[in-house]
């Protein structure tokens, strides 16, 4: 089977709704996919009807967004009951706190002159849930830098004058609310968070104590040797392994659906849970 277990659509900053990124998975191969929307599950409903129709199997997930240390870090949440009570209520939390964190970048991007910033952002965000994406789309298209990167590091990130540092949930709340929804928490992109090993493997012990069980060893965010360094942290602490290509949408050609290497053969893949 081919898995792709991380992937975004219009309901958070990807750029093709449910029903498109259902078909482009089918065309590109993939048997069974996760949408794992950042702080929200609104798009499942759409992703399930098209996935029975083009026969793709799609597994119910969400990407949370968690404040540790002074890091944020990425939680997956895969095959979970969007229905959980309590995981609606924290997301609903995290997209309030979306909408008062998109009113300050706003008004620092204003004191550096970037003026109707958020009113922007929203054009692009389309009523799904408010990103730095969208800021960034946004920025672009006024000509402020050439592409999303581009802005991202001139401008969203710390010590640029869009920054905003987030206080998103805090990973105990997170993992709970996750396995509360019968789901699989997993930690995203570990590799992205430029965490020393030391810290990478505290992230992880704590994460395990709140009953945490997966790691996104394989990402299209992580090099062929980070992906490998992964696999070996998955093995040491026994953790269930996890891969995805993170697609945004087809213009992102670093993260199309489908196309990640294969986990390590040391790794127990996380779909071995889920023989139904
Ligand atoms: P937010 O959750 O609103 O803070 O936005 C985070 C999202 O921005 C991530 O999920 C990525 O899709 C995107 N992102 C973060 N850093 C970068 C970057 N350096 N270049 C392009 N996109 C980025
Ligand atoms: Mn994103
Ligand atoms: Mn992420
Ligand atoms: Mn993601």
């Amino acid at each position: 089977m081919h898995y792709d277990l991380h992937s975004h659509s219009t309901e958070s900053d990807g750029s093709l709704s449910p029903t498109a990124l259902v078909r482009a998975a089918k065309l590109a191969g993939v048997q069974v996919l996760a949408l794992t929307d950042h702080d929200t599950t609104e798009g499942l409903w759409e992703a399930r009807e098209e996935a029975t129709r083009s026969g793709l199997e799609l597994i119910l997930g969400v990407e949370i967004s968690v404040t540790w240390g002074r890091s944020t870090v990425h939680i997956l949440g895969l095959d979970i009951n969007p229905d959980y009570a309590p995981l609606q209520v924290g997301l609903g939390q995290l997209r309030e706190y979306r909408n008062r964190r998109a009113e300050q970048i706003d008004q620092s991007l204003a004191k550096a002159g970037i003026h109707g910033a958020l009113a922007g952002a929203q054009q692009f965000a389309s009523g799904g849930c408010i990103s730095r994406t969208h800021f960034a789309q946004y920025l672009v298209q006024q000509g402020y830098a050439k592409d999303v990167r581009t802005v991202f590091q001139r401008y969203l990130v710390n010590n640029k004058p869009g920054h905003v540092s987030g206080h998103w949930s805090n990973l105990e709340d997170a993992v709970a609310w996750i396995c509360g929804a019968g789901g699989v928490a997993v930690i995203a992109h570990p590799a992205r968070y430029r965490l020393s090993l030391t810290k990478l493997r505290q992230l992880v012990t704590e994460f395990q104590g709140y009953g945490g069980r997966g790691i996104e060893v394989v990402s299209s965010s992580h090099t062929v040797s980070e992906n490998r360094s992964m696999g070996e942290l998955a093995f040491r602490h026994q953790l269930l392994a996890s891969c995805g290509s993170d697609f945004h949408g087809p213009e992102h050609h670093w993260a199309q659906l489908g196309r990640i290497p294969p986990l390590p053969s040391t790794c127990k893949p996380v779909w071995e849970e889920w023989q139904r």
